[in-house]
């Protein structure tokens, strides 16, 4: 632990000062028992949110949920939540509890919280304040619920989505009766605000272990996107593949970066598989269209989850064009760089590669054409090639100047880019010139 830096024990230390009990909780705490280097650090005391405020006077405050009990502190330019010890009771809407109050006693907020990894105080002095075992349960990589499963998902939903992101953030196992309480309460997920959804269903995605994740609980994230439903299980008859659909997105899933975009692309992108397959007569599966089925979908299913715009329409895209093959010539990619920029033919390349990496193994020669793809790709963009209209050295009143106007003037620009990238007009002003009154 000698590398942690505490940067939080001073706000300790000055509720401390001033009377009052302070430990840090949450992640932090289990981050300092895996010995990682938290990077956000919650606080909990005995002081009410009013006396929190008195004892950082000199701070700036941010009444985050007074209400709730937390007041967040800015120190050293970096907040840091402060939370009275509280209680919880009655959760008559599955979502909020319809009674919080304040207590004097640690063990109590410990109690209300969700996991006993999560359910663990640690004070510089006092040390591990650990009334559920969690010390123990995070040594053996475990997730179980504080109390009774089924009462705290009950309780609030979305903790049934914590436990599988958790999961696959950390690489933890679910314990058994946690488990069982998962599947048995799922369907109250439908109660949890698609923004929690959201928050959680990404965190998880970006996880290390979501192949397993994926695997184990489909059934309970269908409770949310009813649309995966029918991957496990789901026979694609057709040689390139080795996995059930549920196992194709797993993989795909599991070997893509862990960007929010990227990894809610590839759980998706085969999600209108089962909307449109045919056979044909050697009995071999085939799924038109189920690109652009699939666009729609995740479209349909991002939209409902309260996405934001730019990663819904990135991830949108990036599904339309999963299936389509890129060929390895620079023409082909220049058009590409064109009609859908730079870091979009990247993730594209990307989604393809990690796609590949799903199929039976006789197909997985093909990461060379990925690789390929990409270092050519890369090699246009350090030699500054044309491949857009405002890298063409000609630009719009150079064409009006020719004598043409109106709708006329882009087609020529287009004409012309296009012209460039077939190698057909060299990009130097005097020569797109002589194109436009020669060949346009
Ligand atoms: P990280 O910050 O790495 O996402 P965390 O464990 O700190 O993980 P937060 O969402 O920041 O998670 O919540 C802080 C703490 O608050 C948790 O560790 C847990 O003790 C408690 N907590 C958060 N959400 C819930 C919930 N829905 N039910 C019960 N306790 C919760
Ligand atoms: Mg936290």
């Amino acid at each position: 632990m000698e590398n942690i830096n505490y940067k939080w024990k001073h706000i300790i230390k000055l509720l401390e000062t001033n009377g009052y009990e302070a430990y840090l909780v949450g992640g932090a705490v289990r981050d300092i028992i895996m010995k990682k280097q938290p990077d956000d650090a919650d606080i909990t005391t005995n002081a009410t949110p009013d006396q929190i405020k008195d004892v950082f006077s000199e701070y700036t405050t941010i009444d985050t949920g007074i209400k709730h009990g937390t007041v967040t502190v800015v120190y050293n330019k970096e907040p840091y939540e402060i939370t009275t010890y509280r209680t919880e009771k009655g959760y008559s809407d599955g979502r909020h509890p319809d009674n919080v109050s304040f207590t004097k006693n640690i063990n109590e907020d410990l109690s209300r919280r969700d996991f006993t990894m999560n359910s663990i105080a640690y004070n510089p002095q006092k040390g591990f304040a650990d009334p559920f075992c969690g010390e123990q349960d995070i040594k053996n990589h475990i997730i179980r619920c504080v109390g009774n499963p089924a009462e705290r998902f009950t309780e609030d939903s979305l903790r049934i989505l914590r436990a599988l992101r958790f999961s696959s953030v950390l690489g933890f196992q679910i314990e058994e009766e946690t488990e069982k309480a998962m599947h048995k309460c799922c369907k109250l997920l439908s109660n949890v605000s698609p923004e929690r959804v959201y928050v959680e269903l990404t965190k998880m995605l970006c996880g290390k272990n979501i192949r397993q994740v994926l695997m184990k609980y489909s059934d309970i994230i269908a409770a949310v996107i009813p649309e995966i439903k029918a991957m496990k299980g789901f026979n694609q008859h057709n040689f390139h593949h080795k996995y059930d659909l549920l196992g194709h997105t797993a993989t795909v899933t599991q070997n893509i970066s862990p960007a929010v975009h990227l990894r809610l692309a590839a759980f998706l992108h085969d999600v209108a598989k089962p909307l449109c397959m045919s056979f044909d007569e050697n009995g071999t599966g085939h799924f038109y269209r189920h690109p652009s089925l699939g666009a729609k979908a995740a479209d349909e299913i991002l939209r409902r989850l309260k996405c934001d715009n730019k990663t819904r329409e990135a991830v949108v895209t990036l599904i339309k064009l999963h299936d389509n093959p890129i060929e390895e010539s620079e023409r082909i990619i220049k058009r590409k760089l064109r009609t859908i920029g730079k870091d979009m033919l990247f993730d594209l390349i990307e989604l393809q590669r990690a796609d590949t990496s799903g199929l039976a193994d006789e197909f997985h020669s093909r990461f060379e054409h990925f690789d390929k793809l990409e270092a050519l790709t890369a090699d246009i963009l350090k030699r500054e090639e044309c491949f857009s209209l405002k890298d063409l050295d000609i630009n719009g009143n150079d064409i009006i100047k020719l004598g043409y106007q109106g709708k006329k003037v882009g087609e020529i620009l287009n004409g012309l880019l296009d012209a460039v990238i077939d190698g057909k007009a060299e990009n130097s002003k005097a020569q797109l010139i002589e194109y436009v009154k020669n060949e346009l």
